[in-house]
């Protein structure tokens, strides 16, 4: 969990240097337990909290990255279970207080990394472009 843990706030820090990416508003890992300080700059609501939500999403996707096919469990074992981004592909900002989320069509599982680059512009560059973007390289 600590191990967990410091990846995050490493994660963090690097998102840190980029003040326009700080909010992450579908982060909704909810076994992170942010620190004081991070707390304040991650915005989320109730349906981004809701965990079953997050676990429709997974039951559908799995827990690979979605873009890259990252698995955390294959490369960390035990400590890598259950360890995904779920990224909220509708921009938090242009829906109402009466939308209500679907778990397939709204929500995706991305990697940390992944999860970043969706959030280099506003609204987020969507799963198929960023795999394009990825394998011009
Ligand atoms: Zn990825
Ligand atoms: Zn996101």
């Amino acid at each position: 969990m600590n191990k967990q843990r410091s990846i995050y706030e490493n994660f963090l820090e690097i998102v840190d240097k980029e003040p326009e990416l700080t909010v992450y508003p579908d982060d909704i890992d909810d076994s992170i337990t942010y620190s004081e300080g991070k707390a304040k700059k991650v915005l989320v609501n109730s349906y981004e909290r809701n965990p079953h939500a997050r676990k429709k999403c997974i039951e559908h996707y799995g827990l690979n990255c979605q873009v890259c096919d990252f698995n955390f469990e294959d490369k960390f074992g035990e400590l890598g279970r259950n360890f995904i981004h779920v990224h909220h592909i509708v921009d938090i900002s242009t829906i109402g207080n009466k939308y209500s989320v679907d778990p397939i069509t709204d929500l995706v599982p991305v990697c940390p990394n992944c999860h970043a680059m969706l959030h280099k512009k506003k609204p987020a560059y969507s799963v198929e472009e960023l795999k394009k973007i990825k394998k011009l390289f």
